[in-house]
């Protein structure tokens, strides 16, 4: 279900997919699955938590948060400019005694239907 939707999903839109089980075990079984590493909650300001599956289950890529709406959409960046980021990172990281494990980068803005 999440990983054939396509796109990060909300709640409503899993419970919308698959009406059977009570909602707060749905909400259980979330929270099970995010603290597994199976998939990982999107922070989007928002009402609505997003979830998706977590790397490597999906490829590596950023999101574009819709402040309005709540849109979550994919996106990628392009192996140079993963690798400038995680240079730039692991330097920072370096510098502050962090062991760096994966970063995570997304943009607040303005989607095409609400700009
Ligand atoms: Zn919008
Ligand atoms: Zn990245």
């Amino acid at each position: 279900m999440l990983g054939g939707a396509g796109r990060p999903v909300t709640m409503p839109d899993v419970l919308d997919a698959d009406p059977s089980p009570p909602q707060i075990s749905t909400y259980r079984s979330l929270n099970v699955l995010e603290r597994a590493g199976v998939i990982r909650r999107i922070i989007t300001g928002g009402e609505h938590a997003y979830f998706e599956l977590a790397e490597p289950l999906l490829d590596h890529h950023h999101h574009l948060i819709c402040i309005d709406c709540g849109l979550v959409e994919d996106v990628e960046l392009g192996s140079e400019v993963e690798e400038a980021v995680d240079q730039t990172l692991a330097a920072a990281a370096r510098r502050a005694g962090f062991a760096p494990h994966h970063h995570s980068l997304d943009l607040h803005g303005h989607c095409s239907a609400c700009a």
